[in-house]
């Protein structure tokens, strides 16, 4: 019996040419491949003639649920790769309750790196990368949204988010109330697609490029920390 394995395999974010031919080993050797869109992650595989695999769904809504099928499937000496949409698992995606369970049942998981957006958006965005954090997807309303805006707000560190095409333009508006105007950004579009842009800039100059120009395709909101307001000694 082979030794079982939770296997996190990164994915393109656009261009299937940033598949690692590690990537695409690691998921021939699968027994099963774990996804959140079995039709995308079908036409992943067919597109890099990895064969016919198994294929089980795991998302935001069963992650924990599956967790224990997962768990049950490596201590079988199964080979469970885990595959996000666009990616890596686990930012922003499924990943880390199913690495938590599988780790603690005393199983082996391993990573076969891959793009992310996040860390494309940020090295491409030319704000300091020294020391960053990630906020994903800010809540859409109410106090969580709020109390995020307001810590941004003052965070010194750049800050890296995921945001919707419908929503980007609230979002900046929001950040430009709660940040004020002047504070760097960029927005990076389409990473490594046929529409990649980055646009670099002020908050308040953000917001009105936005106000005028059509909104499509998938966003990475990369924010400039807050200058140190300490008083000079
Ligand atoms: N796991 C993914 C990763 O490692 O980047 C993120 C998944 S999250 C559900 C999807 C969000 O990532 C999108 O809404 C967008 O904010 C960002 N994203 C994914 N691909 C992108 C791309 N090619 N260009 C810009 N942003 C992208």
């Amino acid at each position: 019996m082979t030794t079982g394995a939770l296997v996190l395999v990164g994915v393109p974010i656009g261009n299937l040419a940033d598949m690692s031919p590690r990537a695409t080993q690691a998921l021939r050797d699968a027994d099963v491949v774990a996804c959140e869109d079995t039709r995308d992650t079908r036409k992943l595989l067919n597109l890099l003639d990895v064969g016919r695999k198994k294929l089980i769904a795991v998302h935001d809504h069963n992650e924990a649920d599956m967790a224990d099928t997962i768990v049950s499937l490596v201590a079988d000496g199964q080979r469970v790769a885990l595959v996000s949409d666009a990616g890596m698992p686990g930012i922003s995606d499924p990943g880390e309750k199913l690495v938590a369970a599988v780790s603690a049942a005393g199983h082996d998981v391993e990573v076969v790196p891959g793009p992310s957006a996040a860390i494309t958006a940020l090295v491409v965005s030319g704000l300091p990368a020294g020391r960053f954090c990630f906020e994903g997807f800010l809540p859409r309303k109410g106090s969580g949204r709020t109390e995020r805006l307001r810590h941004l707000a003052t965070e010194p560190r750049t800050s890296i988010l995921y945001e919707a095409p419908h929503r980007v333009a609230a979002t900046v508006d929001d950040l430009v109330a709660a940040c004020g105007a002047d504070r760097p950004v960029a927005l990076a579009r389409e990473l490594t697609k046929l529409f990649e842009e980055v646009w670099r800039g002020t908050l308040g100059e953000l917001a009105e490029h936005l106000a005028v120009n059509e909104r499509r395709g998938e966003y990475v909101l990369v924010l400039g920390g807050a200058p140190d307001r300490r008083p000079a000694t």
